[in-house]
């Protein structure tokens, strides 16, 4: 059975011979693949030394040497796609297609971090008195511990990373226990493209190791992406221990179409964005919110794309979608579906047969009716689950997005551009297409949700990844001559 190992100060470490282990499974046959350690006290209190000796010297590191580090990861990254991309099918179970989208977008957020030599320019103001100038630089934060969710296990630690490198930090990972080898490829090939040992490492473990990360008194700054439990108990747990802290939390994502949409479009996008990578994406939408009289003619079209999807192991090039992460994950997909009857929710389609393959799968599955109140409306089922709701109007439909506790992404589907001008500015969701139903925002923008989606005021990667991984230091000089000796205790005004 193989080991998956630690990454520290540049070496692949074995876990302690008496660590606790975590079963690490292909999720498309249901075996166990692998064994993660759990680290314990002693190697979290060695890494974060570690990482704060390196961070030292990497801050002092010249901006074009971390530009050609990046540079040289990011095609490094490009050249081992396939070799990735199959750890990632092996241990989360998406398609190999799939797999290769994520790593693209991820690829996206290492070459915005090349651009470090602007994203890290400060600002500097002449004469802002008589002879006084101010100028201001931002400086690394220090040690940032990066915990990171199951369901994008490269693109999430590359939106971290890069920014956190690219200012100046190290950085201690900790990826989800359910798929952690890639992170440890990371490492290596970070390693392979120069960056000195100690400045990225990564470490494997469960709430315990987190929660031993976020009291840790070496670690500065906390990016954090998983569920919304977890986020806020991230975000509490590390402010009250006086680090900065983005906790990325869970989505329930609605896609809204109103009457004037084309109904292919949407119905396309609906597929696309309620089932890909067997919707457990964060963007994901679970909720098409039809408007009017369009449910029905939409619910066929979309029964009709639903009907022609695969299901099958993420290596199967036909197949549209693989698996879900773990036995567990799938049994509560599963009796979200069997109790939506005692909600009043119709199911359309009950793919829940598939639950008795081997492997973790569930079928594509559509509930219509799903609505406030409802299980399979008010939680975030994260899987492949489409609920339809039905509501009269336009503003029924953004009264109930901005009544739900998520605020991550949303869609509109219409051809009006003012109501989608509106809409855009109506509801309360970080994130907003306009006939687009998975708004991811590119790199050189940041992401993130409102409400129970975002704890902390800051978005992840982009500009906003720059700030949070800096502080601001703002200098006012002066060069006195010496016949403008003189004593004055006013306070100092700038007229
Ligand atoms: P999770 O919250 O279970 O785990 C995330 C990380 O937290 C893992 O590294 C895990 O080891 C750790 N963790 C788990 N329980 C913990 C606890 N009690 N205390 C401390 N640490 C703990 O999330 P997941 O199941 O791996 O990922 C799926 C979730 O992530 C979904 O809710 C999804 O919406 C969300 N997500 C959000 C975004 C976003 O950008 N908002 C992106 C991706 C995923």
């Amino acid at each position: 059975m193989q080991r998956v190992s630690h990454f520290v100060e540049g070496e692949r470490r074995e876990g302690a011979p008496d660590a606790d282990e975590i079963d690490v499974h292909n999720p498309a046959t249901g075996e166990v693949s692998s064994h993660a350690p759990v680290a314990d006290i002693a190697l979290v209190n060695e890494v974060v030394a570690a990482a704060r000796r390196a961070a030292l010297s990497w801050r002092e590191s010249s901006l074009s040497q971390r530009t050609n580090i990046l540079f040289s990861f990011r095609q490094l990254l490009v050249t081992h796609a396939d070799e990735l991309a199959a750890i990632l099918t092996a241990e989360h179970g998406k398609t190999t297609a799939d797999a290769l989208g994520e790593l693209a977008r991820g690829i996206e957020n290492v070459e915005y971090a090349c651009g470090l030599s602007e994203h890290l320019k400060g600002d500097f103001s002449s004469q802002v008195a008589a002879g006084v100038d101010v100028h201001s630089l931002r400086e690394p934060v220090g040690v940032v511990a990066a915990i990171t969710p199951f369901n994008f296990p490269i693109m999430v630690p590359l939106w971290m990373a890069a920014n956190a490198l690219a200012s100046g930090n190290a950085v201690v990972l900790k990826p989800s226990e359910r798929d952690p080898s890639v992170s440890v490829r990371i490492g290596e090939l970070l390693k392979e493209a120069g960056l000195p040992d100690g400045v990225f490492n990564v470490i494997h473990g469960n709430a315990g190791t987190v929660n031993q990360l976020l009291e840790h008194p070496g670690i500065d700054a906390v990016s954090f992406v998983g569920s919304t439990p977890v986020a806020r108990h991230v975000y509490e747990t590390a402010t009250a221990h006086g680090k900065r802290v983005q906790a990325l939390g869970g989505a329930k994502n609605h896609m809204v179409v109103l009457p004037d949409a084309d109904l292919d479009i949407a119905a396309d996008a609906a597929i696309n964005a309620g089932f890909g990578s067997a919707g457990e994406r964060c963007m994901a939408i679970s909720v098409v919110v039809a408007v009017g009289d369009v449910a029905e003619p939409l619910i066929n079209k979309i029964l009709v794309r639903l009907d022609k999807l695969n299901v099958g192991p993420g290596t199967d090039p036909g197949s549209d979608f693989g698996p879900v992460i773990t036995k567990e994950h799938r049994d509560r997909i599963v009796d979200y579906v069997a109790t939506a009857p005692a909600d009043g929710i119709t199911v359309v389609r009950d793919g829940t047969d598939l639950a008795s393959r081997p492997g973790f799968f569930v079928g594509p599955c559509l509930l219509d009716g799903v609505r406030p109140g409802t299980r399979a409306y008010d939680d975030e089922i994260f899987g492949p689950v489409l609920g339809v709701a039905r509501v009269a109007t336009y503003a029924d439909a953004v009264d109930m997005i901005n009544q739900n506790p998520y605020g991550n992404g949303v869609a509109i589907f219409t051809r009006d551009g003012n109501a989608a001008r509106l809409f855009s500015r109506e509801v309360t969701v970080g994130m907003i297409g306009v006939n687009v139903p998975i708004p991811v925002p590119v790199a050189s923008y940041s992401f993130g949700g409102w409400k129970n989606s975002l704890f902390g005021h800051s978005h992840i990667y982009g500009p906003e990844g720059f700030t949070f991984y800096t502080r601001a230091k703002v200098i006012t000089t002066r060069w006195p001559q010496p016949s403008e000796s003189q004593i004055d205790l006013g306070f100092p005004t700038t007229r």
